[in-house]
């Protein structure tokens, strides 16, 4: 029998807990602020631009929108970014990805300051995270920690397997399972043997960005799926990368999408953008 972990119930919670810790922080005059950049109009990227700030609202953050047009040049977004990081009632900084091919996305990312950096995105902030002592977690691999603690789940001695390297969530998660003691290993599309891998999984994390790719027939029985893609089914519908209907069956706990490691990635830039607020004020 499995147990759908349900990111929407975590995340409310977790917001909760932010809200409160604002109501707090705002007693003794500090207002924590995010400032989100989004350049051009790719439909997905304003959705996500759009969640983040109702989250705020929610949280009571306030919350800033920079909108540039989609041939903005790198002087300009260099620009923003440096005005951002002067501006003393700005706490946190978000440079929403991907930018127009014409960009340099490692440039504005190594521009924004450390301790405005709420994605974690710096070398600074990845330093940190490889020696586990850091102030800020990226968001999708934190959320995705947050919601095995509040499930009680222990990683220690787990044997976890992530599919996907990328610096945003493959390389960051292995390093945080890491720190709870699991046994990591990471896929990607240079693996030889996936589905054996896979196979012996007490954790599967996905972060492949392709449909039904973790089929049934590679989840142990018993095992903890996390599904971290955000897909489009053959009928426009969101969905991630684990064939759900199948592998559940087969799982003990499973994340669903929608409503799964999405919501848990914003609630975490929450809690990122009041400590960024908390280390500015000392
Ligand atoms: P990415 O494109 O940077 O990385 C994809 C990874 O998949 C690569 O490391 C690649 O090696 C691996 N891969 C590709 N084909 C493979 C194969 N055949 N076998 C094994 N590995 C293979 O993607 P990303 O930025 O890490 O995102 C992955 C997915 O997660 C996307 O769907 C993205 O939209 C989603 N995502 C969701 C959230 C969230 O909050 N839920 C956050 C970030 C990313």
């Amino acid at each position: 029998m499995y147990k759908i972990i349900s990111g929407k119930e975590i995340s409310l919670a977790v917001k909760e807990r932010v809200a409160a810790q604002v109501s707090e922080m705002k007693k003794d005059g500090i207002e924590p602020c995010l400032a989100v950049i989004l350049v051009g109009d790719d439909p997905a990227s304003r959705v996500y631009v759009n969640n983040k700030k109702k989250a705020c609202e929610f949280c009571g953050i306030r919350s800033l929108e920079y909108l540039l047009p989609a041939d903005a040049s790198q002087e300009e977004l260099n620009s923003l970014v440096e005005k951002l990081n002067d501006d003393k009632s700005v706490n946190g900084i978000l440079c929403q990805l991907p930018l127009p091919k014409h960009l340099n996305e490692k440039e504005v990312l190594n521009l924004i300051k450390p301790e405005k950096d709420v994605d974690a995105f710096h070398p600074e902030n990845v330093g940190h995270i490889m020696i586990g002592d850091y102030s800020f977690l990226p968001c999708t691999p934190a959320g995705i920690m947050e919601m095995l603690k509040y499930e009680n789940i222990s990683l220690d001695g787990k044997n976890c397997v992530i599919i996907g390297r990328s610096n945003i969530v493959g390389k960051p998660m292995a390093m945080l399972m890491l720190k709870e003691n699991a046994t990591v290993t990471v896929c990607h599309s240079h693996t030889k043997n996936l589905k054996e891998i896979v196979s012996q999984a007490d954790v599967i994390v996905a972060a492949v960005g392709r449909a039904k790719f973790v089929t049934a027939d590679m989840v142990k029985d018993g095992a903890i799926i996390i599904d971290v893609g955000i897909n489009r089914n053959d009928d426009g519908k969101l969905c991630g990368d684990v064939d759900f209907e199948a592998c559940k069956e087969k799982a003990s706990y499973i994340t669903p999408v929608p409503g799964g490691v999405g919501p848990m990635t914003i609630a975490t830039l929450m809690q990122n953008t009041i400590t960024a607020a908390k280390i500015q004020k000392g």
